[in-house]
């Protein structure tokens, strides 16, 4: 036959077009510049409401409005799904460059919008005269561009919607396949014989939507019933995600509305599709969500319980893991593992780290000793050069410790082998699913790879597309692997179990270097140097408030020690230490580094003079204090004003030089400790 996927690919879209009617788009909706967090903050606002009409434009970097719409429901509405729709014009750039939105239904938060997430549901069965209160929180985006906002309400159609889908998700696998592969040609006349029934004549007519029937149940039946098979060896394990940057095109303040958005929008599609489960990291994200909007929080915390919200990752944030010290990268995982055992009572069990710069050599001792088992990263297949050769493995870092380690494959089918390139921001679809199995390397011992999907950095996260297109691949479509949507412990563990035996696992020895982004070491001094004079002082504080408890009985300054800590894990994260954010998240960044660096002088100046108070001395005596976990000898120089000076360790006189103003010796101290030595003037 001729024409064949032409003739079905243009059925198949004008199936698309026809899901919607009765479109209707708003000639004008109510605006209001600036920013606002919740309606009463809008309404209570001297800025006055400007129509904004259908032809006018909006946007631009950092710019934040408010909109506001009220939509009635009319004659022909009645009992029919009503959806409300933002379309932006804006496509094919970054997310994060993109309008975003937070959308309020008569008052209540109901999901983010932006160009992944145009529409969201206002009714499954409209009412005459039934009104609808719209809110938008706006924000233009991270570049100055400026984009349409056009209104829009219409009927969907999940009859034309569903066969639709039925048809184009084998249809795109049949694109894949040769000519001469027989599951294609299979698949073909199941596809033809189905469009063969669609009765085009009327659209919308009793005619046209019985036939639309018979097609859907004949796909049911003969095809997704009998013919594809559910038991494929190959499956791609499909976990929920939006990887949200910390800080980087933005500030941290637009992270926390970025969290809103997205995660509410993670709530929404839950409610549609049974099968969607949600992995996310990052406690310091959940921390942001939980400071603003406490109600989402709790609903976060009901989707834990559920099984189907993921809280999982290891560490505060994705801390780089390059510039980070081996104390640090060990607090990381300390106060990650906490937040989400406190929250959520949940050990986590896998370091994710998708888009990290870099992974050193001393992260296996680390995570064994943390009791996280896996390890996951993506970045490493963004190399300039070498593509690295295992994507399931055994990592052994520096004593020997090892961590399974698996590398998220999606990459696009059609660009495959050229560009080895994948992507933690992954789709579901035909081309990602087959792509991400042929990149995989370890075919010889595991039948499973791993895809996190869903947009990213204020993108939305999993959009409704990618779920209806997984149900239908769920069903084992030939030519194509298994979908089956699971949380990434799951993954793990069955890799686990899979391969861990298996006397072909390679394994990989030492760094993981990562050959991109380069400068990463060396942009942005002065937060490198805030990093590592706070990292010192952190942990000094911490040794010397112990001591100052034992020996004086003074409080312990657990909190003020954590904060200082998440605050150093914090401007860890991969976009900040390493130099890649934008002058504000800087200058949040000193001011945070400041405060803490501020409080932890005084903090440690308070447990010295606590600890030194309780150290008897019969003369006049210097207490020199040694931080290090080993005993060390060193040029102790102290401020003297005077040249003559003896000192004396116990009853030894030491040899002393002198100058300007200074007096030096050598002294031997204990580890973790302080030694006192003796003066004569
Ligand atoms: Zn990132």
């Amino acid at each position: 036959m001729f024409f064949e996927i032409e003739r079905l690919s243009k059925i198949v879209q004008e199936l698309h077009q026809l899901r919607y009617l009765k479109r209707h788009t708003f000639d004008h909706v109510w605006m209001k510049d600036g920013f606002y967090k919740d309606i009463v903050d809008v309404e209570e606002a001297n800025e006055p409401w400007i129509a904004f009409d259908k032809i006018d434009r909006w946007g631009g970097k950092e710019k934040y409005a408010w909109f506001r719409n009220e939509v009635t429901v009319r004659e022909d509405y009645v009992g029919k799904k009503l959806v409300y729709k933002v379309m932006t014009s804006r496509k094919d750039e970054w997310d994060s460059r993109n309008p975003q939105f937070l959308i309020f239904v008569n008052g209540k938060i109901i999901q983010g919008l932006d160009v992944n997430h145009q529409e969201t549901i206002l009714t499954e069965s409209a009412e005459l005269g039934e009104k609808f209160l719209v809110d938008l929180q706006g924000y233009g985006g991270s570049i100055g561009n400026i984009a349409d906002c056009i209104h829009e309400i219409s009927i969907l159609d999940d009859r034309i919607e569903r066969l639709f889908y039925d048809l184009h998700v084998p249809l795109e696998v049949v694109k894949m396949l040769d000519k001469e592969d027989k599951d294609r040609i299979d698949t073909l006349k199941y596809l033809i014989h189905a469009i063969n029934l669609i009765d085009f004549r009327k659209p919308y007519s009793e005619c046209f939507y019985g036939s639309i029937d018979t097609a859907t149940k004949y796909l049911e039946e003969a095809f997704y019933g009998n013919f594809c098979d559910p038991d494929g060896k190959v499956i791609t394990w499909c976990v929920g995600h939006t990887h949200i940057d910390v800080a980087w095109r933005w500030d941290l303040a637009q992270t926390r509305l970025k969290v809103q958005r997205s995660y509410a929008s993670v709530f929404e599609l839950m409610k549609q599709y049974d099968a969607y489960i949600f992995m996310s990291s990052q406690p310091q994200l959940y921390q942001f969500l939980k400071e603003e909007r406490p109600e989402l929080y709790a609903l976060l915390k009901e989707k834990v319980k559920e099984g189907r919200w993921e809280p999982e990752g290891g560490m505060w944030v994705e801390a780089d893991c390059n510039l980070t010290s081996g104390e640090s990268l060990v607090r990381q995982v300390l106060y990650g593992k906490q937040f989400f055992r406190k929250e959520f009572g949940v050990e986590n069990k896998i370091l994710w780290l998708p888009d990290v710069f870099g992974y050193s050599a001393a992260l296996p001792q680390i995570l064994k000793k943390s009791s996280i088992d896996y390890f996951m990263t993506t970045k490493i297949s963004w190399n300039e050069y070498n593509k690295l050769p295992y994507d399931t493995f055994e990592w052994e870092g520096i004593d020997g410790s090892k961590v399974l380690s698996h590398f998220v494959t999606t990459a696009n089918f059609d660009n495959l082998p050229e560009r080895y390139f994948t992507t933690y921001n992954g789709y579901i679809d035909p081309k990602s699913v087959k792509g991400a199995w042929e990149r995989y390397q370890q075919k010889d011992i595991s039948n499973e790879v791993l895809i996190s999907y869903g947009y990213g950095d204020g993108g939305g996260g999993p959009s409704k597309d990618m779920f209806e297109i997984a149900r239908r691949l769920e069903k084992g479509i030939k030519g194509c692997p298994i979908v089956k949507m699971g949380t990434a412990t799951e993954f793990f563990e069955r890799l686990d179990a899979n391969v861990s035996q298996n006397k072909k696992l390679p394994r990989w020895v030492g760094e993981l270097y990562f050959e991109y982004h380069r400068g990463t070491l060396t942009s942005m001094a002065r937060n490198k140097r805030y990093n590592r004079k706070s990292e010192f002082l952190y942990e000094d504080i911490e040794w010397l408030s112990m001591m100052a408890h034992l020996v004086d009985d003074r409080p312990y300054p657990k909190e003020a020690i954590d904060f200082g800590w998440e605050i150093i894990c914090l401007n860890q994260f991969h976009d900040i230490i390493p130099g890649s954010s934008i002058k504000k998240v800087y200058e949040d960044s000193k001011e945070q580094y400041e405060d803490i660096l501020k409080k932890g002088e005084t903090l440690k100046k308070q447990a010295l003079k606590a600890i030194v108070s309780k150290v008897q001395v019969e003369n006049e005596a210097i207490i020199v204090f040694n931080s290090l976990s080993f005993e060390r000898k060193e040029l102790i120089t102290f401020e003297y004003p005077k040249k003559k000076m003896c000192i004396y360790d116990q009853e030894m006189k030491l040899d002393t030089t002198y100058e300007k103003g200074y007096i030096s010796f050598y002294g031997t101290l204990p580890a973790k400790g302080y030694k006192t030595f003796f003066y004569e003037r």
